[in-house]
C-alpha cells in the first residue's frame, strides 16, 4: 500500500502529537489526530508559566542520560522547524527558548494552523481506552465506545503528570513494558513546623539531596518556601533524584554557595561588631523572615549580643540548613512523569516500536526525560517530529 493511501492515527494532541500529525500529513499520510480533552494542546498553554519554554540551547543527548543519542533534534534544527511554522523565538541568557511574544498560545496557534493547512482530521473528546492490532490495522476504542482504525499508530499520549488521560496501558497492550512511573519536577514536602511563616520567601542557594552523609544530587538556584514544602527550579530538578532514591532523604541548603566555613564565620564576626543586637545580625544579607528563622534556630536572644558559640552554630546552619523530605507534590502537581516505555524497545532515529510493527511512540511516554528549562518539550517536539518523518 502506498503510504499516501494509508491512515495514520496519532493519539494525543500535545506537543509531540501536534508536531507529528502535521509533519506526517505534509509527507502524504492521511492523518487522524485523537485527543481526550475537548481541545488540543491544553497543557502547552500552561507550560513555562504561560510563556512556554519550548526548548533549550543545551538540549543535547548528554542532558537526558546515557541512551538518549538519536532521539533528539539539534536545538537549531527544532528552532528552524518552529520558525518554518511561523513561530518567532528568543533565547534568554540561560539558554532557555521562549516564543518572542512570550505567550504559550503563540506556540499552540502555529501548531493548530499547521494541522489545518495539512488537512489533519482532529477528533477531540476521544479518550482511547483500548488499542489492538487486527492483521495490518490498528483499532482504538474510546471510552464512549467510538472506534477508529488505521494502518499506522503513533502513540503520543504524554504522562500522568497534570493529565487526566494517559496511554501507558495502550502501549502495554501492544507489547511494551513500562519502567516504573513516578512524578517529578514538583515541590518536595517537609515538616510544616520548619517552614511555617516563610511561605512565599525566595532565596538563592545550593541545594543538596542527601541520604545521611551521602549527597545524591545537587543543584544551585532559587529556593521558594511553600506551605509545608520547598519549591523552586532547583528543588524541581532534585525531585527527579528523590523519585529514584526511594529512601529517607533530606534537603541541605547552603545559603552562601561558594563561601567556605572561614569566610562565613568571618562575615558573622564582622556583622556581630556592626550590629550589637543579635536580631540584626543577618540584616541586609537574607530576607528578614528567613533571617529571623535562622537566628531562632540557633537559640539567639534577639536583644543581646551574639555569643561566640551561637555564631559557630549559625555559621554551620548557613552552609547546611536541613529539611527532611516527607513526600512530593504527586502527579497532580508534577510537570513530568519519570519512567515509561524503555528506550531499548524503540528504534533510535525513527522511534519505531521494536515490539509491534506499524507502531511508533513519542514524547513523555518514553523513558527519556530532562531537567527543567525547556528540555522536556524539546524531547516531545523532537521525538514527535522524528517519528513522523521516519514513517514508512
Ligand atoms: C504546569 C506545567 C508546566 C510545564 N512547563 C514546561 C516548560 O516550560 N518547558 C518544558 O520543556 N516542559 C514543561 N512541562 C512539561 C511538558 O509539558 C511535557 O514534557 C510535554 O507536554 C510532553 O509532551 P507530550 O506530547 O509527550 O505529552 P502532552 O503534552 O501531555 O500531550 C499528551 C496528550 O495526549 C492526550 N491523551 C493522553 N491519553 C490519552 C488517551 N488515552 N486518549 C486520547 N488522548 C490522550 C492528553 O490529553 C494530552 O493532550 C510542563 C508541564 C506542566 C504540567
Amino acid at each position: 500500500m502506498g503510504h499516501s493511501r494509508a491512515r495514520l492515527l496519532v493519539l494525543g494532541g500535545g506537543a509531540a502529537g501536534l508536531l507529528a500529525a502535521q509533519t506526517a500529513a505534509a509527507r502524504g499520510w492521511r492523518v487522524t489526530l485523537l485527543e481526550a480533552n475537548d481541545r488540543v494542546g491544553k497543557k502547552l498553554l500552561a507550560t513555562g508559566n504561560g510563556r512556554c519554554n519550548l526548548s533549550n540551547r543545551a538540549a543535547l543527548p548528554e542532558a537526558y542520560g546515557p541512551a538518549a543519542s538519536g532521539f533528539l533534534l539539534e536545538p537549531d534544527k527544532l528552532l528552524q522547524l518552529m520558525e518554518g511554522l511561523g513561530l518567532a523565538t528568543r533565547t534568554d541568557e540561560e539558554g532557555r527558548v521562549y516564543p518572542l511574544c512570550n505567550q504559550a498560545s503563540a506556540v499552540l496557534d502555529v501548531l493548530r494552523l499547521g494541522l489545518e493547512r495539512e488537512n489533519v482530521e482532529t477528533v477531540c473528546g476521544f479518550e482511547a481506552v483500548s488499542a489492538a492490532k487486527n492483521g495490518a490495522d490498528f483499532c482504538l476504542v474510546a471510552r464512549d465506545g467510538r472506534r477508529v482504525t488505521g494502518q499506522r499508530l503513533l502513540l503520543c499520549a504524554g504522562g500522568r503528570a497534570a493529565s487526566k488521560a494517559n496511554g501507558y496501558a495502550l502501549a502495554q497492550a501492544l507489547g511494551h513494558r513500562l519502567n516504573p512511573l513516578a512524578p517529578a519536577l514538583t515541590y518536595l514536602k517537609t515538616d510544616q513546623s520548619l517552614v511555617k511563616g516563610l511561605q512565599g520567601q525566595r532565596l538563592h542557594g545550593r541545594i543538596r539531596l542527601c541520604r545521611g552523609q551521602a549527597v545524591l544530587a545537587e543543584e544551585e538556584g532559587e529556593l521558594l518556601f511553600k506551605e509545608g514544602a520547598l519549591s523552586g527550579i532547583a528543588v524541581f530538578d532534585l525531585s527527579r533524584a528523590w523519585a529514584g532514591a526511594k529512601a529517607a532523604c533530606e534537603l541541605s541548603v547552603d545559603l552562601l554557595p561558594g563561601w567556605d566555613g572561614f569566610r562565613v564565620r568571618g562575615e558573622l564576626e564582622r556583622r556581630a561588631a556592626l550590629f550589637p543586637r543579635s536580631e540584626q545580625l543577618l540584616t541586609g544579607l537574607f530576607p528578614r523572615l528567613v533571617g529571623q528563622r535562622l537566628l531562632d534556630a540557633c537559640g539567639l536572644r534577639p536583644q543581646a549580643p551574639a555569643p561566640s558559640q551561637a555564631l559557630d552554630r549559625l555559621a554551620a546552619l548557613l552552609r547546611d540548613w536541613r529539611f527532611p523530605v516527607t513526600g512530593s507534590g504527586g502527579f497532580d502537581q508534577a510537570q513530568l512523569t519519570l519512567g515509561g516505555v524503555p528506550l531499548d524497545e524503540v528504534e533510535a532515529g525513527s522511534l519505531r516500536s521494536l515490539r509491534c510493527e506499524g507502531l511508533s511512540l513519542a514524547g513523555e511516554m518514553l523513558d527519556l526525560h530532562g531537567p527543567c528549562g525547556g528540555f522536556n518539550l524539546h524531547q516531545a517536539f523532537s521525538t514527535g517530529y522524528l517519528a513522523a518523518a521516519a514513517l514508512r
